[in-house]
C-alpha cells in the first residue's frame, strides 16, 4: 500500500484528500504547516507527497527545494491557487513531479496520483534490477550478481548500498549512514562503515583500488556515482 504525505493547511481540503485517498486504499499522513511536513519528510519514507504552496512557516516551494537539498526523492505533486505560468515553472524546476491548479476535481488528481506513483516505480527501480558498477543488484529480492554468478552480500552490505543507490550522485556522511542504516547503536563507529565501504568495493567496482562508482569525499563522506 502506497504512502501518502498531504501537506495543507486548509481543514477542507485536509479531509477531502484523506478520505478519497484512504478510499483508494493509500495510506495518508497530514501536515498542517511547511515546517511539520518537511519534517515528516526528511524522517520518513513515502512514496509520495501532495504539496500545497501557501501554507503557513514555509511555503511548498521552500518545502520542496530543502527536501530535495536534503536527499528526498519521494514523487511531489504541487498544489497551487495561482495557477500562473511562473509557479507552474518554478515547481518542476525546484524537482516538482507534477503540479495541479486549485480548484481541481478530486477525480483528477487520483488520476495524476495514480500515474506519478506509477512512473516512479518505473524509473527508480523499474521490476527491483539496478546496475551499480560491474554488478547487477535486485533490491527487492536481496540478491546481486555479477559476470551472470550469483554475488554474495550480506544484508547490511545491501541497505547500505541501498541507501547509497537512493541518494546517488550525492555525497552521503558517514555519520548519516551510522543513523540512517544502523540506527542509533553506539557500538558501531565510523570505522565500521568505511570497512563496510571497501567491502562493497570489491564487489561493484572494476578496480576496487581505483574506485570509480563509490567515491570517497574527503572529510565529507561518501558518494555514490551513476
Ligand atoms: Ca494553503
Amino acid at each position: 500500500m502506497a504512502r501518502i504525505l498531504v501537506i495543507e493547511d486548509e481543514p477542507a481540503m485536509q479531509t477531502g484528500l484523506r478520505d478519497n485517498l484512504e478510499i483508494e486504499g493509500y495510506e495518508v499522513e497530514i501536515a498542517g504547516d511547511g515546517t511539520s511536513g518537511l519534517e515528516s519528510l526528511l524522517g520518513h519514507p513515502y512514496d509520495l507527497v501532495i504539496l500545497d504552496v501557501m501554507l503557513p512557516r514555509k511555503s511548498g516551494y521552500d518545502v520542496l527545494r530543502e527536501a530535495r537539498a536534503g536527499g528526498v526523492r519521494t514523487p511531489v505533486i504541487m498544489l497551487t491557487a495561482k495557477g500562473g505560468e511562473v509557479d507552474k515553472i518554478l515547481g518542476l524546476e525546484l524537482g516538482a513531479d507534477d503540479y495541479m491548479t486549485k480548484p481541481f476535481s478530486l477525480r483528477e488528481l487520483l488520476a495524476r496520483v495514480k500515474a506519478v506513483l506509477r512512473r516512479s516505480e518505473h524509473s527508480t527501480s523499474g521490476d527491483g534490477h539496478v546496475t551499480i558498477g560491474s554488478t547487477l543488484i535486485d533490491f527487492p529480492a536481496y540478491t546481486a550478481e555479477r559476470n551472470g554468478k550469483a554475488l554474495p552480500m550480506t544484508p547490511k552490505e545491501l541497505e547500505i548500498l541501498k541507501f547509497l543507490y537512493d541518494h546517488r550522485n550525492q555525497t552521503v556522511t558517514r555519520d548519516r549512514l551510522l543513523t540512517e542504516v544502523w540506527g542509533y547503536d553506539e557500538s558501531v563507529s565510523t570505522r565500521t562503515v568505511d570497512n563496510f565501504i571497501l567491502r562493497l568495493r570489491q564487489k561493484v567496482e572494476a578496480d576496487p583500488a581505483h574506485p570509480r562508482v563509490i567515491l570517497t569525499i574527503h572529510g565529507a563522506g561518501y558518494k555514490l556515482v551513476v
